[in-house]
């Protein structure tokens, strides 16, 4: 077994225990073996982070947009330096294969260094003015301390969108990082400590998610809250900020189309589709589910991406050749055998799939579910799991009002070889994103987030910033 360290918090520049010495344990989803603890945060321990993050707001909206840069682009250099160490860490605590971690790890290392460039952007602008001897200019400047929440599937790559936009913008920030996998998104802190972000310009805190949240969200010290997570949690934390009038971005689950046309690529689009399905077992809110299928291609299509789904390698993330590994807690291998027993009593026919694998650990098989009626919970509630949902459709018109059926609109797919086709995709589907014949979303430079239920604001992409900055008005005579 790997070193695997315990996290304490970092609050003020130093990592410590939590003040009343509670610690939660840490398990690793291949084994179901607790791996390591984490220390529980208390409010006693979120007063101390709060009176540093408004010390550390002050350091840190005067320091020059260049020299915050400059440590930014320090700590993606250092990031990229420990990519092996960090991606062992995440794959102990989440389970995805090593090299998916090595990927995320990396990725945000380029995250951390496209937004130190926004910080060098962050440009108002100068008003023509009504009268000669009058100026009118529109800074920004930073909104003030933030409170970030993030959460397990991509134990890095949530809270380092959300870091480096705050840091980016000026603000100090306090996040709450992911009880279950606490390790790496520690050590990508670290890495920001080690280039020199001054003391209390990031604390990194655990807990009981509600508690922490109830205490930050409204105390006057914090400006801005972010979350990744859940619909229904973001719905509550919105509700919050909205009551004590904090700004907010909410990048919340989906519920993903994938649509095949009769002129796509077939092959190419099993290929995509099959490898952004299963990736992080599927545990992404920007995952295909809904798979529709246009009638003349259905059968052969479906065939097709079960035999693509039966021939992943499923085992341990750290072994060699593993293509998927467990789901991250033992509530999504429960999740995903309540949804496939739901689908198939209610007429869905399983093709391939549909059950936990082995005895320990959260394994669970890379599942194929055809014909499912649109009553099942599955193609309601997203799944976050290894789950494939497939319908047949016949036109366009039909495809598009099953693809803007919910309440969610994060991500959709298409692949398609007519202009037509795309053009009326690109105006008519209710996403945040939409990626046609390839898997093209969440760069650092494009905007990710969603619409509808799936929350609000962007977290990469040229207004990232903004979701940090404040616009003031300034005119002089
Ligand atoms: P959950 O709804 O209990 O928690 C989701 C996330 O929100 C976790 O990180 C959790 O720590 C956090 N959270 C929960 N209650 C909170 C509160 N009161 N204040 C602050 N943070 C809080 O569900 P779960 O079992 O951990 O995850 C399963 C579901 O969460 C999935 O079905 C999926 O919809 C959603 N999820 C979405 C994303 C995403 O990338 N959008 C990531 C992880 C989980």
């Amino acid at each position: 077994m790997s070193a695997y360290p315990d996290t304490q918090l970092f609050i003020d520049g130093a990592w410590g225990p939590a003040m009343a010495g509670g610690v939660l344990p840490v398990l690793n989803p291949a084994t179901g073996e607790q791996i390591g603890t984490l220390a529980r945060a208390e409010i006693a321990d979120l007063d101390r982070a709060l009176a540093a993050t408004e010390r550390g707001f002050h350091i840190w909206r005067n320091t020059s947009a260049y020299e915050r840069a400059r440590i930014m682009r320090k700590a993606a250099t250092l990031l990229r330096e420990r990519v092996e160490a960090i991606a062992r860490l995440m794959t102990l605590e989440q389970g995805k294969p090593l090299a998916e971690s090595r990927v995320e790890t990396a990725a945000a290392a380029d995250i951390i260094d496209w937004f130190a460039g926004e910080a060098q952007r962050a440009y108002g602008w100068v008003i023509p003015p009504r009268a000669g001897h009058i100026m009118q200019t529109a800074v920004k400047e930073p909104v003030g301390p933030v409170a970030a929440f993030a959460p397990w599937n991509f134990p890095i790559n949530q809270i380092v969108r959300k870091v480096s936009a705050a840091l980016a913008a000026g603000c100090s920030i306090i996040a709450k990082g992911p009880e279950e996998t606490p390790a790496s998104p520690a050590a990508l802190i670290q890495a920001f400590h080690d280039a020199g972000v001054p003391p209390g310009v990031i604390g990194l805190v655990y807990g009981d998610p509600a508690t922490i949240s109830t205490y930050l969200i409204p105390h006057p010290v914090i400006r801005k809250i972010t979350f990744t997570g859940s619909t229904p949690v973001g719905k509550t934390l919105a509700a919050m900020a909205g009551q004590h009038m904090k700004r907010a971005t909410m990048e919340l689950g989906g519920h993903a189309p994938a649509i095949v046309f009769e002129d796509a690529d077939l092959d190419i689009a099993v290929k995509l589709l099959a490898a952004s399905k299963f990736r992080n077992a599927g545990q992404v809110c920007v995952s295909p589910t809904r798979f529709l299928v246009q009638e003349r291609v259905y059968d052969r299509f479906v065939a097709d991406f079960a035999a693509a789904a039966s021939a992943i390698t499923v085992g341990d993330g750290l072994a060699e050749g593993t293509v998927m590994g467990p789901l991250a807690n033992p509530r999504r291998v429960q999740a995903m055998e309540a949804l496939v027993q739901d689908a198939v009593q209610k007429g869905a026919t399983l093709v391939t799939g549909g059950e936990r694998l082995g005895n320990a650990g959260n394994y669970f098989q890379p599942t194929v579910l055809s014909r499912v009626p649109l009553d099942a919970r599955a193609m309601n509630e997203e799944p976050f799991g290894p789950l494939a949902l497939f319908r047949p459709f016949s036109t366009l018109d039909d495809v598009l009002a099953e693809a803007n059926r919910l309440p969610y609109g994060l991500a959709a797919y298409a692949y398609t070889s007519s202009a037509a086709t795309v053009q009326a995709l690109s105006t008519r589907v209710e996403s945040g994103m939409l990626s046609i014949n390839h898997a093209g979303l969440a760069l650092p430079e494009t905007p990710f987030g969603g619409m509808k239920d799936s929350g609000y604001g962007s977290e990469g992409g040229a207004e990232a910033i903004d979701a940090y900055l404040n616009t003031k008005f300034v005119t002089v005579a």
